[in-house]
């Protein structure tokens, strides 16, 4: 059996009660990142989202096949590639090796597949035969190029027409283009770039096709929900759509999601994060607990403005819930009777607000309600209550991720924390101290205590900076 949830569908741009294809499966795809550097904390909140989602359906019943795409061939992977002089996949694949550390540090959990595009590149160059074969592409010059106006409803997703776009483009767009709205599906490259054999030529795909040819391979023609950052519903989704209905004959998919996002303010921002982070950083500074207890605090389709505020908000929020968890253990159970109907109700309410388009704001607000009744309870609870008490404990670490699987471990960190800033009057000697010893470290080749050293620093909230001369400056993150 299967719980009902209402999914806010973008294809619609209304609530509705989600019906999957096949009862009781969901073929689910969201669309990964780009690996060619460290991800800034911004670009955590579509793939914490995206694991709510696939945690959320799984505890309502669902049989969830998951898939998230890493980009790794691309335009910006080439040129970082060139840079450093490495082999492009091979660069690629080192960032996708960092991605995802960073992302089991946030507590997600895998996803069913992880296609990358170089591991993907036949059923692309298929999907791209099949747009030919029907009419949607053409070749100019070993460039094949997606011919817009062939799909009549293009625009259904985002809303926009094709007249209106057309009249946004300027007259200079590639000549080799049919119609201005015209997409590359798949491009020559250049003398020594990463390429792959076509039928057009050695070359590499446009970016749009890979999340359709991999939705294709691993959840077949039509998927039931596909989610991503709003800022990728135009043109990526709705670029997605043509090209997979195009090449199947039949719709791609039945609902769309999209996630808001974090913004850090336009002029103020926040004093301790300094202009960007990365969700590394973060990590190290204040755990991966923290950071996914921000992104999943408010509603995924609300825009999320990062303070200093809200920050302290989640590391308040994550420190009452694992002091919470860890007490729990400690409570004795006072005679035989039934469950509290307080204590019972919490995980049927949290319930309620996940299938309200997976509403994790409300299901951390029903939590807190149950945690504050618990405490002043706990000198009479029944066996039952207490049993009740755990598996409530357990239910919010299965859906929403924020208990930790070792919550001792969470609020030792916090301790570390507030040792580290209560001796935060820091010493600027020890700092240049250590920065000599990291500079004789790095010219030994002595990487790991290079490392060790950047991270005994940013454990007392310190971060370096390592200038082009191989000097490096500091500074300190405030709360
Ligand atoms: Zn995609």
């Amino acid at each position: 059996m299967t719980r009902e949830i209402k999914i806010h569908n973008n294809l619609t741009r209304k609530k509705e009660t989600f019906q999957t294809i096949e009862a009781g499966k969901v073929k689910f795809y969201s669309c990964g990142p780009t690996t060619y550097d460290f991800l800034h904390i911004g670009n955590a909140r579509a793939f914490v989202v995206g694991d709510l989602f696939n945690r959320v359906l799984k505890a309502f019943g669902y049989d969830v096949t998951f898939v998230r795409n890493f980009t790794d061939v691309d335009d910006k992977i080439i040129a970082r590639a060139k840079e450093v002089n490495q082999d492009a996949i091979k660069f690629a694949d080192h960032w996708v090796t960092e991605v995802q550390k960073d992302m089991e540090s946030l507590g997600m959990r895998p996803a069913t597949h992880t296609p990358k595009v170089s591991e993907t590149m036949p059923e692309i160059i298929q999907m791209i035969q099949d747009i030919i074969k029907n009419g949607s592409g053409y070749v100019v010059d070993g460039e094949v190029l997606f011919n817009v106006p062939t799909m009549p409803d293009y625009g259904k997703l985002s809303k926009k027409d094709i007249d209106g776009l057309q009249s946004g483009i300027r007259v200079e767009v590639d000549a080799h283009k049919k119609h201005p709205t015209d997409f590359v599906l798949w491009k020559p490259a250049k003398e020594g770039e990463a390429s792959w054999d076509s039928p057009w030529g050695k070359g590499r795909p446009g970016w749009h096709i890979e999340c359709s040819a991999m939705a294709k391979k691993f959840l077949g023609n039509t998927l039931d929900l596909h989610h991503g950052g709003i800022d990728l519903m135009f043109p990526h989704h709705e670029n997605e759509i043509a090209q997979s209905e195009a090449a199947n004959k039949c719709g791609f998919c039945n609902y769309w999601a999209h996630n808001e996002f974090l913004n850090f303010g336009t002029e103020k921002m926040s004093k301790s994060l300094g202009n960007v982070i990365t969700i590394r950083k973060f990590v190290e500074a204040y755990g991966g607990q923290v950071l996914r207890h921000v992104l999943l605090s408010v509603h995924y389709r609300a825009r999320l403005e990062w303070t200093d505020e809200v920050l302290q908000r989640a590391m308040d929020e994550v420190k009452r819930i694992h002091e919470f968890v860890i007490e729990t253990k400690r409570y004795k159970a006072n005679g035989s009777g039934p469950i509290d109907p307080e204590i019972e109700k919490c995980i049927e309410k949290m319930m309620e607000e996940l299938s309200n388009d997976f509403n994790s704001a409300g299901a951390l607000g029903q939590y807190f309600t149950f945690l504050r009744y618990t405490k002043n309870a706990k000198d009479n609870l029944s066996e039952a209550s207490l049993k009740q008490i755990h598996k409530t404990n357990e239910f919010m670490r299965e859906t929403l991720g924020f208990v930790n699987i070792d919550p001792e471990s969470v609020m030792a960190e916090f301790k570390k924390q507030e040792q580290n800033t209560s001796n935060s009057d820091v010493d600027a000697a020890w700092i240049e101290g250590l920065i000599e010893e990291r500079k004789v470290a790095k010219a030994s080749k002595n990487w790991a205590r290079a490392d060790e050293i950047r991270k005994e620093l940013m454990a007392k909230k310190i971060e370096l900076k390592d200038n082009p001369d191989g000097s490096s400056t500091w500074k300190i993150l405030g709360l």
